[in-house]
């Protein structure tokens, strides 16, 4: 599996000379399973993929929603292959039920906050409504959601392609004291943990003369590493970034990271991690 990242930010684009090396973008990543191609969520990142993506026309996409909150459907209708006739696209959610996702799109793009329907869009789309425990399987990959911890639901998502395995788990609180069983369960023995790691510890528990964040909804890199030593995983990348985190504060995030799980990175937007390869790439702060 390839793996790229086109949104790393959590929250709300973040776009300013402190945070451009790591990126403004929201939520979007990119997977590849051999020629399938899978998407994680419609942030503002998607733009940029969708561009991308128009150099190899006709595109067929699995698009998986983790849930629907503004900063993982922001870039929705933005992405250009969606407005190009002979691309297909499957789009996978279930966090907002009894809305079905094909319903919660449909109101994004409506009046009075947003000037025209989804009927423009020139692909062909097909709506999905998992349930956690489903399985859905293409040609080279299986991928299973899960119940993570977040207000209003998440979904975290376990690919196995091959003998490669990916768990990507954004927007998920840690419980104090105990790990998430969902979210072990989906981590055993995986090759790459992609979690959460929107706050530090001063913030999430209000230390140092923070606010506390509980209850909002993220975790911690921490909390992240105790989950990724406890499944066995091998590697771990940091991500959903807060977005008054700028540089030089997630490579420390980072650099703290390492000290605890050397096989880690932060993400930043052009991460590209080839799961054939033992070693993760070279980290922005290295
Ligand atoms: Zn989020
Ligand atoms: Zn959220």
């Amino acid at each position: 599996m390839i793996v790229r990242f086109w949104g790393v930010r959590g929250s709300f684009p973040s776009g300013n000379e402190e945070t451009v090396r790591v990126g403004g973008n929201t939520t979007c990543v990119e997977v590849r399973c051999g020629d399938e191609i899978i998407i994680f969520d419609s942030g503002t990142g998607i733009i940029n993929l969708g561009k991308s993506l128009m150099k190899e026309l006709p595109v067929k996409a699995n698009l998986f929603f983790t849930h629907v909150h503004w900063d993982h459907i922001q870039g929705f209708p933005f992405c250009a292959p969606f407005y190009v006739p002979g691309n297909e696209f499957n789009i996978y959610g279930g966090t907002s039920l009894p809305k079905t996702i094909e319903e919660v799109l449909d109101e994004q793009m409506s009046s009075p906050c947003f000037p025209i329907r989804k009927e423009v869009f020139g692909a062909k789309f097909s709506y999905h409504d998992l349930r956690a425990g489903d399985v859905v399987e293409g040609k080279n990959f299986k991928i299973t959601p899960s119940n993570l911890y977040h207000p209003d639901g998440s979904f975290g998502y376990r690919i196995d392609c091959g003998d490669q395995s990916l768990v990507f788990a954004t927007d998920n609180e840690h419980s104090e004291g105990k790990l998430c069983k969902n979210l072990l369960k989906l981590c055993e023995d995986a090759d790459l943990l992609i979690y959460d790691s929107q706050y530090t510890d001063a913030e999430y528990y209000g230390l140092e003369g923070q606010f506390s964040r509980k209850g909002w909804g993220h975790s911690t890199m921490k909390e992240g590493v105790k989950i990724a030593e406890a499944g066995n995983v091998k590697k771990f990348v940091l991500f959903h970034h807060d977005p008054a985190h700028d540089d030089a504060f997630i490579g420390r995030i980072e650099a703290e990271c390492k000290k605890i799980f050397p096989n880690s990175i932060a993400a930043f937007e052009g991460l590209e991690i080839n799961l054939d390869d033992s070693a993760l790439p070279k980290s922005l702060f290295a």
